[in-house]
């Protein structure tokens, strides 16, 4: 069976490497050699990818820091965290809280960004798959959450918003153009979408599977930078800023003084190379027409 490439549907396929998931089932790594987009060939039926997504990808997993995905220091750790990504992408919040804006978070989880956003005075919104998580967002963070999947739900895109974001999820949709055309379609004239990916770059052609973000199946594309912004591009968003963070390395329980020193330096290095594994990237809507 032939297969194509998700992103750019091109049937030029070149094979990288295989890795196994968590119950071993092996999954192959593919690059397509028109987009260069880096994917699970083939890509795996929602059916097998929900079997990975049960209340246990929120509690138990420890590559995001999932373990204590409900305690206040993590909520408290992705602030900060947010803080300065956006502080360096140069969003400005006090222009843009002019107009009594509204946000949306598509795949928001705990609802922590959409609590962020309602910090910051605007009339935030989420839409999240996964019911355990909005529990949590409904009830103990009191935030106004849709349940189902962003490209069902309103079909029409009457619903508009100043800003979109997308945090870490577009590596798990298997969708991801039908998706990021759907977001530009409900953005403002002037609106922003800001979203963050693991980044396919040197440490994770250097490390290949043994990288921290190469995950299968959870994570199905790993988009360069470049080549993101360009099928960004294509889809009528217009390219702002970006920031890459993150060295590879991930931060151990208990660590030494040793490891400790080593992996400052080692993110320092990545950050004045700018060849960090994780990146965030400003776009605004363009005038383009679909
Ligand atoms: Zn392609």
């Amino acid at each position: 069976m032939t297969h194509s490439c998700s992103i750019c549907s091109s049937q030029k396929l070149r094979y990288l490497f295989s890795k196994p998931s968590k119950d071993n089932t092996n999954y192959d790594i593919f690059q397509c050699k028109n987009c260069k987009i880096v994917q699970v060939v083939p890509l795996p039926s929602q059916e097998i990818l929900d079997r990975y997504y049960s209340n246990e990808y929120f509690t138990s997993r420890t590559d995001r820091g999932y373990e204590n995905y409900y305690s206040q220091d993590t909520r408290n750790e992705i602030f900060r965290v947010w803080n300065l990504n956006l502080n360096d992408l140069g969003v400005d919040f006090i222009d843009l809280n002019k107009l009594n804006p509204r946000s949306l978070d598509v795949g928001c989880a705990a609802g922590y960004f959409v609590d962020y956003m309602k910090s910051m005075g605007w009339r935030s919104m989420g839409i999240e798959i996964a019911p355990d998580p909005i529990k949590f967002a409904r009830e103990k963070l009191h935030l106004d959450i849709v349940e189902g999947n962003f490209l069902e739900w309103d079909k029409s895109a009457e619903e508009k918003f100043n800003l979109i974001t997308l945090w870490a999820s577009i590596e798990h949709m298997r969708e991801p153009i039908p998706v990021l055309k759907k977001m530009h379609s409900h953005l403002t004239d002037d609106g922003m979408l800001i979203l963050s990916t693991c980044r396919w770059g040197l440490l994770s052609k250097f490390l290949k599977q043994k990288w921290r973000f190469l995950n299968v199946p959870e994570h199905l594309f790993y988009f360069g930078l470049k080549e993101l912004i360009q099928i960004m591009e294509g889809l009528g968003y217009i390219y702002q800023s970006s920031i890459t963070y993150g060295s590879g390395m991930t931060m151990k329980k208990n660590p030494s003084w040793g490891f400790l020193l080593f992996k400052k330096i080692f993110d320092w290095s990545v950050k004045l190379t700018n060849q960090g594994d994780m990146m965030a990237i400003r776009f605004k809507k363009g005038s383009f027409n679909h």
